[in-house]
């Protein structure tokens, strides 16, 4: 079994073989996906304060139960840093595997279409709106657990893919597409707090659902054709929150399931694992 299903299957309390090497031993017994996308959880040595990450200072649980995660372009090499209760500095080395992503190279740049006028409008207050959801902290308790699957179906698309025109990149693709009829429903993949709730359709990202599961950690469901949750409602992991659509920029029906870790964009493959046989 390798790291990456044992996370899946939840036996967090499981030792587990450093993916990479580490430096340091391994003060926080950290277990997860040491790769870009992926995601850890540790536990801080009683008494012990000041969790940072490549500097950053970094909640933890009264427990002293953390999470930390890398970005899609996450650097080869992370260090993770507290204080013990004697003024001893602990710190661990983590090397952060490299990805390759799938790329697809196109001779010419795109016809950029004008943005509409509407779209001019419109898009400023929706990005306030999604950086205002993000920015909330509600207590959830989501990031503790192994997470599920939001829905199951073909994967049309997967996290991080990129075109690069004429040698230009543009930008990546930041969540995993789940192909699926309109009306599908879509269940919380862990507990959270409902963020945003926007059931007037975004121009991009269509009927918005945005779950935070505590910790930094949240997810964003895009296009959907229905909500069925309110912003403040408190969900469980397999609660039906929604149902798939094609509302905002989408070319047919089918899930976007994105997630995030104070601005770090994470692979759902690394975080819930494979995906169960339909
Ligand atoms: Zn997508």
């Amino acid at each position: 079994m390798n790291a990456r299903r044992r996370f899946a299957a939840g036996l967090l309390a499981l030792p587990l073989l450093p993916r990479a090497a580490r430096a340091g031993g391994d003060p926080f017994a950290l277990a997860g996906s040491f790769e870009q996308g992926g995601i850890a959880r540790g536990q801080l040595p009683p008494g012990a304060t000041a969790l940072r990450l490549d500097g950053q200072p970094i909640d933890s649980a009264t427990d002293g139960r953390f999470l930390i995660a890398f970005d899609r372009d996450a650097a080869p090499v992370a260090r993770l840093e507290a204080m013990r209760a004697d003024g001893m500095a602990l710190s661990e080395t983590l090397s952060i595997a490299a990805r390759s992503w799938n790329l697809s190279r196109l001779d010419r740049l795109p016809k950029v279409p004008v943005p509409s006028a509407e779209f001019a409008a419109r898009r400023p207050a929706e990005l306030a709106r999604i950086v205002a959801a993000r920015a909330r902290q509600t207590g959830a308790q989501g990031w503790r657990g192994a997470f599920a699957w939001p829905a199951t179906g073909r994967i049309s698309t997967l996290f991080g893919s990129q075109r690069i025109y004429a040698g230009e990149p543009g930008a990546y693709h930041s969540g995993i597409d789940i192909a699926l009829p309109t009306g599908a429903p879509v269940r919380a993949p862990a507990d959270g707090v409902v963020i945003l709730a926007a059931s007037a359709p975004f121009t991009l990202e269509g009927n918005l659902l945005m779950l935070d599961h505590g910790m930094g950690l949240s997810s964003a469901f895009l296009h959907l054709s229905r909500i069925d949750v309110r912003e403040g409602e408190a969900v469980r992991q397999g609660q039906v929150i929604g149902a798939v659509g094609a509302t905002g920029r989408a070319t047919g029906p089918h899930l976007h399931w994105g997630l995030m870790w104070r601005g770090a964009r994470l692979d759902p493959l690394l975080v819930a694992g494979a995906m169960p046989a339909r």
